[in-house]
């Protein structure tokens, strides 16, 4: 076999997911990370941002539609949707499938030139911003919600990990704000980062920002194959429902899912003792 060229994550400093890339497409530092987008064979086209990989073709839908189902099928009203980060359209993808109640979908990405690269290379997510309902606002996310005077039914946080731009998102003061946004019976849901690789970052948001401000959180799990070998959370904050036992109010939108079911998402709250003991008590930094 010819030299060829391998894009990697690390997970920890010591092991990660690596792919070989089959050809580099896009390669730039915006104002706020590093951009790499290069096709693969077995996973299609790849989103890097800060070398941590975003998305890849073939097993993006496991991650969008576990972040966007279990709370659209529940919640109460769905009119008005926040979408922080989600610059790759994925999320904005899967709500569509909700347009004949959503009316307004905001989406604060810190970063348009995610947008623009996603538009170019990832146009199956990327085309979702341009229907009528999306609003793209290019801003901070702390800085938008401590600020806005919009109120929500569904805030959905799909932004990076909690280093660089992202690291004020996990923290007490956003998720204080973000409470503040909800309407009544609203619900929010974050990416909350691998239970394996990072329970000390999982155990800080959970015990020092998320359940302090919502008494009713819960944790629930998807299989997203390239995210940190495949376990990746979510946390799901509501003031009035038990997001897990709640009936799916809208199952007809579920035509297009090749992840998310009812069982699925019952089964995605049964948590492992390992994940058990991270969400009971913050875990010991290794
Ligand atoms: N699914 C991915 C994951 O779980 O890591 C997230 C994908 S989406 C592309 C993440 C987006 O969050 C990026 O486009 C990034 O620019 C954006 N982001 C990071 N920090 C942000 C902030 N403070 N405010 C708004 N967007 C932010």
């Amino acid at each position: 076999m010819g030299a060829f060229f391998l894009a990697a994550e690390f997970h920890t400093n010591y092991s990660g997911t690596a792919f070989k890339v089959e050809r580099v497409l896009y390669q730039e530092k915006s104002d706020y990370q590093d951009i790499l987008v290069f096709e693969t064979k077995d996973h299609g086209k790849v989103l890097m941002l800060g070398g941590a990989v975003m998305l890849t073709e073939r097993d993006e839908f496991c991650y969008h539609e576990m972040l966007v189902h279990p709370v659209a099928q529940v919640v109460e009203n769905l009119k008005k949707v926040l979408v922080i980060g989600g610059g790759d359209g994925g999320t904005v993808k899967r709500l569509l499938a909700y347009s004949d109640e959503i009316e307004k979908i905001d989406v604060v990405e810190i970063d348009d030139k995610v947008v623009e690269v996603c538009k170019r290379f990832f146009p199956e997510l990327a085309s979702s911003f341009n229907d009528r309902r999306v609003n793209i606002v290019a801003q901070d996310g702390m800085n938008y919600i401590a600020t806005t005077s919009e109120k929500y039914d569904l805030i959905i946080c799909d932004t990076t990990d909690p280093v660089g731009p992202a690291e004020v998102l996990y923290s007490r003061t956003f998720y204080e704000a973000i409470k503040k946004a909800l309407n009544e019976g609203g619900i929010a849901v974050s990416q909350s980062e691998s239970p394996f690789y990072h329970a000390e970052t999982l155990g800080d948001l959970w015990h020092n920002a998320i359940k302090p401000v919502f008494s009713n959180a819960k944790l629930y799990l998807a299989f997203v194959p390239t995210y940190c070998n495949g376990l990746w959370s979510f946390a799901v904050m509501s003031e009035s429902i038990d997001v897990e036992a709640a009936p799916l109010k809208r199952r007809e939108k579920l035509t297009d899912c090749r992840y998310y079911n009812e069982e699925v998402h019952r089964a995605a709250f049964k948590l492992p003792e390992f994940v058990k003991k991270i969400v009971k008590d913050m875990p010991v930094y290794y």
